[in-house]
């Protein structure tokens, strides 16, 4: 038994439901899809007091079950106008699982800015948020810690997310207490700052309450050893991380450069891509930094790393391969040190570096600075942080500042910024950036290593619908994706232990049915919200400018793959194909 609460904003009054059994478990991204399906606020306005904000964690959340403390937060996006599941890692989803609660969503608007504190019998108490108001994230968790004490998590509105710029995600303490896990797509930290919440605070209290503790706690150490017996895992996140993609996309010719105007950085062949994994990872190992961090609780993976200066003193945590591609490659950086700034400047006012990064670049390509330009994007930063007027108008990300300042590139699918997988050259995963009631975010079917250009559309759809209703069921139970090739094949296992922790009964079908129903979901919510085929193109610069060095070219219009989630129910059969190479083909 767990508890969901409603709070309200506007007369500060909660409702409390109990929930249990397989409510607990189609949580997250389904819960989200099934609540604004069912409050009917497609045609809201999204930063106004009718659109919820949802916070939902997975049955395993409270446990150390490795990568199963993944926060959902959803909301209309006031940046696409559609759907949003956003997640984070960190250690939010685990404390509200050791208080026993399942979710909780803020209704209306308060009139003051306020802090909502838990405490560990997770009762709530409304508190005075001025303190925190105009401070950088990391200025704001030290007052927190203050005034909370060191043993708390805790979701934060950054300076951004105050005044509603749509570059703003929520900010999530990691392991370590660093305000630096995001929330980070489509707005949801301007849906918070909307509703005057600065903070969220919980104090982590014990291990809650299970169905079969000593089943629970035996399958925690099963799925621990097959992480740790599992190739794809353990040659690449753990000691790499994300970065290790961005070798892959540089030597394929599918990162982002310039603004999405070159697909390699450099030929790989005559020079190291210092921007690659493998060269960072030396760099940061060789100076004392840590490569192999968990951003939450019992995490065996540890795709995340805190990375360091020449003098082993800490710059920032994570670099992931994203911002490495969006604002590094992106903006035209070469130095990983440079990177490692900027990514902190996006840390410290709680905004997501995809966006950000494409938005930058679509400053310099409209003529503001230089690609790589490091004055420049320091002078974007204070801008954002300052919310001066040219602050405000880029805070509004990418899309915003494309037709601002009148540039035709501009690398958006459904006005959200396109992660770093140029569609020209990573087909699959195009497929499932155009389709996604999300907007442009690769985590929804990511799908890089697939050999696309000799097959037809309906096997490259069929590879993205495969992707899709996987990543929308794990997105749905709180389990970070990147343990995918370790819970895709074992999901009779993953089924069994939701029993032993909720005392459920789930046959192991429940994983691509919550997949499948969650995909469904989220296209009625945007199809009420007015979207249509049309909006499944991507820019027209991706049909008309081939990439060099591929010199390809985007082959498939939104029309032609709109109808994708037809095929649902034939989708969820054959696996997903592997991200690192073990399968490149379904
Ligand atoms: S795999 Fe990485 S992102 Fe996922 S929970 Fe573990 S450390 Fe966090």
């Amino acid at each position: 038994m767990r508890k969901y609460l409603h709070i309200n904003l506007n007369d500060r009054q909660t409702a409390t439901e109990e929930w249990d059994g397989e409510a607990l478990v189609k949580a997250g991204r389904y819960l989200i899809a099934k609540m604004l399906v069912e409050a009917g606020v497609a045609t809201a306005d999204p930063l106004g007091p009718d659109n919820p904000l949802i916070f939902s964690a997975g049955p395993f959340a409270g446990t150390t079950f490795s990568n199963a403390n993944r926060l959902s937060v959803g909301c209309k996006s006031p940046l696409t106008g559609g759907i949003k599941e956003a997640n984070a890692g960190g250690t939010f989803a685990y404390a509200m699982g050791r208080i026993e609660l399942a979710g909780f969503t803020l209704h209306g608007q308060a009139n003051e800015w306020l802090v909502i504190h838990f405490d560990k019998e997770g009762n709530l108490t409304f508190e005075e948020a001025t303190p925190y108001l105009g401070k950088t994230n990391t200025e704001a968790a030290n007052l927190l810690y203050e005034r909370y004490g060191k043993k708390i998590s805790f979701a934060l509105c950054g300076p951004v997310g105050e005044y509603l710029g749509l570059l703003a995600g929520i900010t999530i303490s990691d392991s370590d207490g660093r305000p630096s896990r995001l929330a980070a797509r489509g707005g949801v930290g301007a849906v918070m700052g909307s509703k005057k919440v600065k903070a969220i605070v919980i104090d982590v209290a014990a291990m809650p309450r299970l169905h079969d503790r000593k089943k629970t706690l035996s399958a925690v150490r099963t799925y621990a050893k097959l992480i740790q017996e599992d190739e794809a895992i353990q040659s690449t996140y753990y000691p790499i991380g994300t970065m290790a993609m961005a070798d892959y996309t540089n030597h394929v010719g599918g990162i982002p450069v310039n603004n999405f105007t070159l697909g390699a950085q450099v030929n790989d062949s005559l020079e190291t891509f210092k921007m690659g994994g493998t060269y960072i990872t030396e760099l940061n190992n060789s100076r004392g930094g840590n490569h192999s961090h968990a951003c939450m609780p019992g995490c065996t993976i540890q795709c995340s790393n805190v990375y360091v200066d020449a003098s082993g003193k800490e710059i920032t945590s994570p670099v992931e391969y994203e911002t490495l591609a969006l604002l590094g490659t992106n903006c035209g950086l070469r130095d990983p040190d440079d990177l490692a700034e900027m990514n902190q400047y996006c840390n410290e006012l709680g905004i997501d570096t995809i966006e950000t990064g494409a938005t930058i670049a679509v400053l310099m390509d409209a003529g503001l600075a230089e690609f790589g330009d490091l004055a420049f994007m320091r002078r974007v930063f204070q801008a954002l942080q300052s919310g001066s007027e040219e602050g405000r108008i880029w805070a509004q990300g990418t899309a915003h500042a494309g037709k601002h300042y009148g540039i035709h590139r501009v690398p958006v699918v459904k006005k959200q910024a396109i992660s770093a997988y140029d569609p020209r050259v990573i087909e699959v995963t195009g497929i499932s950036m155009m389709t996604s009631a999300q907007g442009a975010d690769h985590t929804t079917g990511n799908v890089p290593k697939y050999a696309s250009r000799d097959k037809d559309l309906p096997t490259l759809m069929a590879a993205s619908l495969e992707a899709q209703i996987a990543c929308a069921a794990v997105d749905s139970i709180g389990l970070c994706i990147f343990g995918r090739s370790v819970t895709n094949p074992n999901i009779a296992f993953l089924a069994d232990s939701i029993n032993a922790a909720l005392g459920t009964a789930l046959e192991p079908t429940f994983f691509h049915k919550i997949g499948r129903e969650t995909l469904r979901l989220e296209r009625e919510f945007n199809e009420a919200a007015g979207f249509t085929a049309a909006d499944d193109n991507l820019p027209a610069f991706f049909y008309d400018e081939p990439l060099a060095p591929s010199n390809q070219a985007a082959r498939f219009k939104g029309v032609e793959v709109h109808d994708i989630y037809e095929h649902l129910d034939e989708g969820g059969t054959q696996g997903v194909p592997e991200e690192y190479g073990r399968v490149t083909s379904p």
